[in-house]
């Protein structure tokens, strides 16, 4: 019986790879480390081709130009000091940085009362918050002295297999932010940063292993300002400059359905062809990874690591004003706090264009109470927590735009996949390991800034570098 289904999988593979178009490597996931893999390698001198599932390339980097002319991303936007790898994409394409608007006081709104305040408070303790009271505050930050700590003890590369991460990764963060604050404040100040951080899903704290937030905040800290700058004119303009280097090597609206791989290549099929190659990078969230067929089998750690990777539950909405009307007001036009539905809403109006633009999210367990609702009440929801924030003008925007990740099939959710207890130290050590021709790339496989932009073109560029270095160091063989 095995007999036969092998030779039945020999024909097949023989049979598929004839007529079929043979490359150096195919690329499956036009995101931006998919694209990074594949202009890298053509940069290099290698035949490459990269299939996508959407009609579009981007993935979780997409833009869009509202009437007013303005672009926004509905994916993400933000770049910070310490993206090098990013940055330097930036530069090369020449496209222009300005910091992320914050002049004028930000808004805190805490158990329905409202504060202006000066200081910056995003996520990290920059200053006290008016309104929460210092036996409150002191929790918070007593706490969070405990957690900063217990952040700088990972050396770098993703976590390991240690008695110390093991018990780390056996915990959520919910159990440390019960154990560690006494107040209500306390606990909703660790418990917002899990929903706003962008290497933790979003995810609500019951659902992360502690683990995973001490690793992604000493790789991908807040302290170095992720949120710093806006790209003019949108990061949704980056996916179609690399494009524009390929040669016209990219096939959309065609899921990767297969890839059988063996000593001498690999076979990629779609329902509308089927590709050869030296070599495979898989570019995309893992649990998207998984849903692929792989012949032969990939190993049993690797098969169990793909079905427990989720990812963040996020929805983007986009408001656009005909100019940023908070500012009239001496706002910064940021805002955060416990609400019903927004805990952080940003000013990322591109001051070129004279447009108001406010980003905010609506995330975790908040996401999905308010998914459950219809259209206009969802619409509603968020322009009065807006309203709460900066004042009824928020009510009449001249767009609303939402982005629902999770509706999304070849996203699943967003910002990024977060991991939950016992995945590291369990599976972890298949996260980003070559099977065989198959190669990994993706902002989740990064081990700095995993879940960011940074984290993107980082693995891309290593999966490039990695074949490119096989490629060159063997004879370029017949794939069939
Ligand atoms: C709402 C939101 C806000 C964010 N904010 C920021 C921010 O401000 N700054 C920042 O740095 N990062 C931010 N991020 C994260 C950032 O967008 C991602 O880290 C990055 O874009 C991921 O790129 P990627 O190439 O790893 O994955 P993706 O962009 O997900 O690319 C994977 C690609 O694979 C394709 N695919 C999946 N399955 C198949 C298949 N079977 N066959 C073929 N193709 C397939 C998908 O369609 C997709 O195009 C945000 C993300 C979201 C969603």
């Amino acid at each position: 019986m095995q007999e036969s289904e092998a030779f039945i999988l020999e024909k097949e593979r023989i049979m598929l790879a004839k007529n079929s178009n043979s490359y150096d490597c195919v690329v499956v996931g036009a995101g931006l480390a998919g694209l990074m893999a594949a202009r890298n390698l053509q940069r290099s001198g290698q035949t490459v081709l990269v299939i996508e599932a959407r009609d579009r390339v981007g993935g979780r980097m997409h833009g869009e130009q509202l009437p007013s002319g303005q672009w926004i991303d509905r994916g993400g936007q933000w770049v910070g000091s310490t993206q090098d790898r990013f940055l330097a994409l930036l530069d090369e394409y020449q496209i222009r940085r300005f910091p992320s608007p914050s002049e004028g006081k930000k808004v805190f709104l805490y158990d329905g009362n409202r504060y202006e305040f000066d200081g910056f408070f995003q996520g990290l303790p920059e200053g006290e918050p008016p309104g929460v009271r210092e036996a409150d505050w002191q929790d918070a930050m007593t706490a969070w002295e405990r957690f900063d700590a217990l952040t700088k003890i990972f050396p770098p590369g993703h976590p390991q297999q240690t008695e110390q991460n093991q018990k780390l990764d056996s915990q959520t963060f919910a159990q440390w932010i019960a154990e560690n604050t006494q107040t209500a404040f306390g606990h909703w100040y660790f418990s917002y940063m899990a929903r706003a951080v962008g290497f933790l899903g979003p995810a609500e704290p019951s659902q992360v292993s502690l683990l995973h937030v001490l690793w992604g905040q000493n790789c991908a800290p807040q302290s170095e300002h992720p949120e710093a700058e806006l790209l003019h004119g949108g990061a949704g303009q980056i996916p179609g400059k690399i494009v524009a280097e390929l040669d016209h090597q990219v096939r959309l609206g065609e899921p990767v359905l297969q890839i059988n791989h063996h000593a001498a290549g690999v076979e990629i099929l779609t329902a509308k062809g089927q590709y050869a190659a030296q070599y495979v990078v898989v570019s995309m969230p893992p649990h998207l990874a998984g849903r692929i067929i792989y012949h032969p089998p990939l190993p049993p750690l690797r098969e169990q690591l793909t079905q427990r990777v989720p990812m963040g539950c996020c929805a983007k909405i986009l408001v656009s004003y005909d100019r940023p009307f908070w500012r009239e007001k001496g706002l910064a036009g940021i805002g955060l706090g416990n609400c019903e539905w927004i805990e952080l809403c940003a000013d990322s109006s591109d001051p070129e264009t004279g447009v108001g633009v406010i980003a905010t999210f609506v995330v975790g367990d908040r996401y999905r109470r308010w998914q459950a609702m219809h259209d206009a009440d969802r619409q509603a929801a968020v322009l009065s927590d807006l309203a709460n924030y900066f004042g009824d003008r928020a009510l009449t925007p001249a767009s609303y735009d939402e982005v629902d990740w999770p509706s999304d099939p070849w996203a699943g959710g967003g910002y990024a996949a977060f991991m939950p207890p016992g995945v590291w130290t369990s599976f972890g050590e298949a996260l980003a390991a070559p099977v065989g021709r198959i190669y990994w790339a993706g902002t989740e496989m990064a081990d700095r800034w995993p879940g960011f932009f940074e984290g993107a073109v980082r693995t891309g560029e290593a999966a490039a570098e990695s074949i490119r270095a096989l490629l060159q160091n063997s004879p370029r063989q017949e794939t069939v």
